[in-house]
C-alpha cells in the first residue's frame, strides 16, 4: 500500500528546559538542578508523530542559521522527514521556548524567531510537494498569512487540510470555510468558536478533551470517541501526537470516527513517556493498543 504523504507547514523550536528547586527573584542567581535541550515546536512535533506512524512527511518551516537550527533539522532528518522545505534565515535566531520547571510550577517564554520569518511567498516553490500530499497539516505558530496561503495552495490542488488552531487566536471565517477539519482542545475551542456560532462549524470540528478523548459530529449528532486509560507520565505533546496520527489515519482512508480512535490511541501512548517527541509511538505500538 502507498505510504500516506503528509506536508506539515509550521514551527520548529528548541525547548530549553531548566529544572530548579526555586526560581530566582529579580537580580538573583540560583543554582539549577538539570538542563535539557529538547526539540519541539508544534509543527515539528506533529511531523515526527506522523513519520513514526509510517507516513512520508515533508516539513515546511524556517530556522535560524545557528546551532539550534542545525540540531532541529538533523533531528527531523533522523526521523526520515524531508527537510528541503525548512528555510534557513540569517537575520533571526531559531525559535526557542525557555521553560523553567520548579516544583510543578512551569514558566515559559517563547521567542518565535525564525518561525515568524516564514513568508507566504516561500510556499510557492513547494507547490509541487503540497499538490502531491494526501493531507496538509497546519498550526498557528507561524504567521497567519502563511497559513492562509498554505490553505489556498492546498485547496487549489484538492488537498485535504487539517488545522490545529494552537495557540488559539480568532480566525477569519473565509479561512475556516476552506479548511476540512479544525482540531482545537477545549480551551482553544472556547476562544475561537464562541458558543453562539459553534454549531455553524460543528461538522468540521474535532475537539480534543484530554483523557476523555475527542468530540466529533457523526450523522448530525455530537459523539465522544473515548480516550484510552493509561498511566500518565507527561502529557506534553499529546495534542501534537493526536494531530499527526489523525492525519495518517485519514490519509489511509479511515472514516473520521475510526481515525479519531487511532489518534486517541497514539496520543495515549505518548503520555506514558517523558517529552513531546520522546513519547510518540510507532504504528505497531498503536495497532497493539487498538487490538
Ligand atoms: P492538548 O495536548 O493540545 O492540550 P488534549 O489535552 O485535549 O490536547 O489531548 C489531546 C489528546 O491526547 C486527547 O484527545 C486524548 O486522545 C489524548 N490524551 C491527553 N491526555 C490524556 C490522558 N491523560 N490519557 C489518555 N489520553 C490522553
Amino acid at each position: 500500500m502507498k505510504k500516506p504523504v503528509i506536508t506539515v507547514i509550521g514551527s520548529l523550536n528548541m525547548d530549553l528546559v531548566t529544572v530548579t528547586k526555586r526560581v530566582p527573584e529579580q537580580g538573583e542567581t540560583v543554582l539549577g538542578e538539570k538542563f535539557h535541550l529538547i526539540p519541539g515546536g508544534k509543527g515539528a512535533n506533529q511531523a515526527v508523530a506522523a513519520a513514526r506512524l509510517g507516513a512520508e512527511v515533508h516539513m515546511i518551516g524556517a530556522v535560524g542559521s545557528d546551532t539550534f537550527g542545525e540540531l532541529l533539522k538533523r533531528q527531523l532528518d533522523n526521523e526520515g522527514i524531508f527537510i528541503d522545505g525548512v528555510k534557513p534565515v540569517t537575520d533571526v535566531e531559531t525559535g526557542t521556548a525557555m521553560i523553567t520547571v520548579s516544583d510543578g510550577d512551569n514558566r515559559i517564554i517563547v521567542v518565535p524567531g525564525a518561525n515568524y520569518a516564514l513568508q507566504p511567498e516561500d510556499l510557492e516553490q513547494h507547490e509541487a510537494v503540497i499538490a502531491k500530499s494526501d493531507i496538509c497539516l497546519l498550526q498557528l505558530e507561524i504567521p497567519l498569512a502563511v497559513v492562509e496561503r498554505a490553505v489556498a495552495l492546498a485547496k487549489k490542488h484538492g488537498v485535504f487540510v487539517i488545522l490545529n488552531p494552537a495557540p488559539a487566536q480568532p480566525l477569519p471565517p473565509a479561512l475556516l470555510e476552506q479548511i476540512d477539519l479544525v482540531t482545537p482542545n477545549e480551551h482553544e475551542c472556547g476562544i475561537i468558536f464562541p458558543e453562539q456560532d459553534r454549531e455553524k462549524w460543528a461538522a468540521k470540528l474535532v475537539v480534543t478533551e484530554g483523557a476523555r478523548g475527542v468530540s466529533i459530529i457523526k450523522n448530525g449528532k455530537h459523539i465522544i470517541v473515548p480516550g484510552f486509560r493509561v498511566p500518565v507520565v507527561d502529557t506534553t505533546g499529546a495534542g501534537d501526537t493526536f494531530n499527526g496520527a489523525l492525519a495518517v489515519a485519514l490519509s489511509k482512508g479511515m472514516e473520521l470516527e475510526e481515525a479519531c480512535r487511532f489518534g486517541n490511541a497514539a496520543a495515549a501512548l505518548s503520555v506514558t513517556k517523558l517529552g513531546a517527541q520522546g513519547g510518540m509511538p510507532t504504528e505497531k505500538e498503536v495497532i497493539q493498543l487498538l487490538e
